[in-house]
């Protein structure tokens, strides 16, 4: 049986990832951060078969002695700090999580076994203002944010852990992806919520920033399907993890509320922007929900992925959306699994 260590397990991408590794019969291990609140209550849906330790990415002494007991032979890196708005309030932080933390790893498995194979999780941030379109695996890399900086740094370490001790660490360079368990910060889970909330009376109005910024979406319980093939490969590399389709917000509000039986129309321009549904205003923008220097021209080529690997994202936008309203309005109705 072989065993595969998960850092991050209480996140998004965590749930769906020891869900498909332990279809595919792995033992599986996740490692948790210490809070207040039990792990349990935290993540009460994850499956009793995930093997919990207690474990930091700022920890290295607490990294090796996870190694050096539970001996995986695959290692995925999803933790992170993963907010970007979070990475400018605590830059430092975010570094040492998301950039230090992947040096601490790659030095764990260094010293404990080297023939642990390592995933980690990029994003399609480190490409900052890019020159082209779609990015591929080797457009030039251009962070313009903490949380980008410290992604590259990881980068530029698996490299030179590669290059100079032959560890097999695979990167995949993950554009935006959503599903029901997205963190509620997020502007595709805000909008979720708020057209559940507004359906069910709960919520006059949503807010929103700028309607017509652009995102390349996934679904993710596809994107760790290639996580897992990346790894089963003879030789590590780094993957666009991406649909290759962008939407707008605009879009995404307008599928959301076509789902509840709620279609909306759109009235003025710019900031004086609003969407009525039956002459009721559902959603205003609000200039402090705009985030400065959008990459709207980011989306990714999956091309490589397709080929070698053989992946195709499956979930369509418009399954996407639905998902995770259904999900948001059976968690108010009471009625969610
Ligand atoms: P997420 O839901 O925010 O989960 C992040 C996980 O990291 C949580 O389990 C969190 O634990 C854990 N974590 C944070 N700091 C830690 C630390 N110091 N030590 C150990 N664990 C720590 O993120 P996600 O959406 O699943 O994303 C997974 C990975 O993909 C991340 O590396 C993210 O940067 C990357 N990524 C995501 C997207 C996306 O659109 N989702 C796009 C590009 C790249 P707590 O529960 O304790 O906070």
């Amino acid at each position: 049986m072989k065993k595969a260590l998960i850092t991050g397990v209480t996140g998004q991408d965590g749930f769906y990832l020891s869900n498909l590794l332990l279809e595919k019969s792995y033992e599986v291990f996740g490692v948790y951060r210490k809070s207040v609140i039990d792990v349990h209550d935290r993540v009460p849906d994850l499956n009793p078969r995930v093997k919990l330790i207690e474990g930091d990415l700022r920890d290295s002494t607490r990294l090796f002695s996870i190694l050096k007991e539970f001996q995986p032979n695959e290692i995925y890196n999803l933790a992170a700090q993963s907010f970007i708005p979070n990475a400018w309030e605590q830059p430092e932080l975010t570094c040492d999580i998301n950039g230090m933390g992947v040096l601490r790893l790659l030095e764990a498995i260094r010293i404990v076994n080297p023939k642990i194979r390592l995933f980690q999780v990029s994003s399609r941030e480190i490409f900052g203002i890019s020159s082209e379109s779609p990015q591929t695996e080797n457009t030039k890399i251009n962070p313009m944010n903490p949380y980008a900086a410290a992604k590259a740094f990881a980068r530029a370490m698996i490299n030179s852990y590669i290059e100079k001790y032959g560890i097999y660490a695979s990167e995949g360079i993950a554009f935006n992806h959503e599903s029901p368990r997205r963190g509620k910060e997020f502007v595709t889970r805000a909008i979720s919520i708020s057209v559940a909330r507004i359906k069910e009376g709960l919520q006059e109005f949503a807010e929103l920033g700028n309607l017509d910024t652009k995102r390349d979406w996934g679904f993710a319980g596809d994107y760790v399907e290639l996580m897992w093939l990346s790894l089963q490969q003879e030789k590590p590399d780094k993957y666009i993890i991406a649909t290759g389709e962008t939407h707008t917000i605009r879009e995404f509000v307008e599928e959301a509320f076509e789902f509840v039986s709620m279609p909306i129309i759109w009235e003025g321009e710019g900031m004086n922007e609003v969407g009525k549904y039956n002459g009721k205003i559902v959603v205003k923008v609000n200039p402090l929900f705009y985030r400065p220097g959008e990459a709207n021209w980011l989306f990714g080529d999956i091309r490589k992925a397709r080929e070698k690997l053989g992946w195709e994202p499956k979930t369509k936008f418009r399954e996407l959306v639905q998902m995770m309203v259904k999900h948001d309005l059976e968690e108010l109705q009471g009625t969610s699994k």
